[in-house]
């Protein structure tokens, strides 16, 4: 499978829903659709590891679906505020790279 790039992602998504007339949902409702979706995945993971036994008539998905769904509303979500994720990462990691810098314990070479 061809790996592609965030800006990849969110222009391929800008064009699934640019054929629709509908158009992306207002921010409340995109919200409430990660909301959903992130819930979903808890049910997923619940079922795996968790201590609630699975019903018998209850269809269970993957992890790596509900992920996929997961990304799927977060790209929506964010090509709808015109919000670069390339961009957003960048954000993030540089967070880590600084300010996080020594929050957690480096492995050492001996370590490994
Ligand atoms: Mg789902």
């Amino acid at each position: 499978m061809d790996s592609k790039r965030m800006e990849e992602m969110q222009q391929e998504v800008e064009k699934h829903i640019g054929q629709y007339k509908e158009g992306y949902f207002s921010p409340l409702a995109m919200m409430a659709r990660l909301s959903e979706e992130t819930g979903e995945l808890a049910r997923e993971i619940n079922h795996y590891y968790g201590e609630k036994p699975k019903k018998e008539t209850e269809q269970f998905k993957t992890l790596e679906q509900e992920m996929g769904d997961i990304l799927f509303v977060l790209i929506c979500f964010a090509n709808s505020l015109h919000i670069n994720l390339d961009e957003a990462f960048d954000l993030v990691m540089n967070k880590f790279r600084t300010r996080d810098v020594d929050r957690w314990t480096k492995i050492e070479e001996g370590d490994r």
